[in-house]
């Protein structure tokens, strides 16, 4: 693995190598496992950023669960402050299901704090989020983040599905911008 790698314009830094995004992973599915067991959960993985993360957590999940895959269409409301996230490809009913947001990273938090507002219309029993990626200093939300693979700084990372300009989803490797 390469310590130092460029994406078009700009170089990054190996910052968390995949056995260490992988234990985190395992971390938490074996919570998830025991706090949904007999639940019958839906998992909602968001793409593009979640693949990666989507792909080992459910390797991990032990209990009877669906997983569906979306796609977040961001518009702006009548007011400039007023984000609303479209949640295109949610073919199946959610209604009444303990639903588990399966996110690449969480940021400022105002993508997650509407997407489950989105959500809640469609009455499901309880929505939680699972990230593989968070970070606190940006947080501006007030918003319980139920599952965190890791925490990382305030920088801007690539790989393991999250993208700079379009590349670098496939580094199995997160690395930082230098
Ligand atoms: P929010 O600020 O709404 O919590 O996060 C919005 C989106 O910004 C995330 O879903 C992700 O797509 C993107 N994002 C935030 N931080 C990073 C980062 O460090 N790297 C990459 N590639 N995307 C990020
Ligand atoms: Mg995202």
């Amino acid at each position: 693995m390469k310590e130092v790698i460029t994406i078009r314009d700009k170089q990054f830094e190996l910052f968390i190598e995949q056995e260490i995004i992988e234990q985190g992973i395992k971390r938490i599915a074996g919570r998830i496992n025991s706090d949904l067991k007999g639940k019958d959960p839906i998992f909602l993985a968001v793409l593009n950023g979640a693949f990666m993360f989507a792909g080992e957590l459910m390797k991990e999940v032990s209990i009877p669960s669906e997983i569906t895959f979306v796609r977040l269409a961001s518009y702006h409301g009548t007011s400039t402050t007023n984000r609303v996230q479209e949640v295109l490809g949610l073919n199946e009913s959610i209604e009444g299901r303990s639903v588990v947001i399966v996110e690449d990273i969480v940021d400022s938090g105002n993508t997650m704090v509407a997407l489950k507002k989105e959500l809640e219309k469609y009455h499901p029993r309880e929505v939680k989020v699972a990230t593989l990626l968070f970070k606190p200093a940006a947080l501006r939300q007030k918003l319980p983040i139920d599952y965190v693979a890791l925490e990382i700084p305030n920088d801007f990372i690539v790989g393991y599905g999250l993208d700079y300009d379009g590349y670098g989803r496939n580094l199995k490797d997160i690395y930082k911008v230098k």
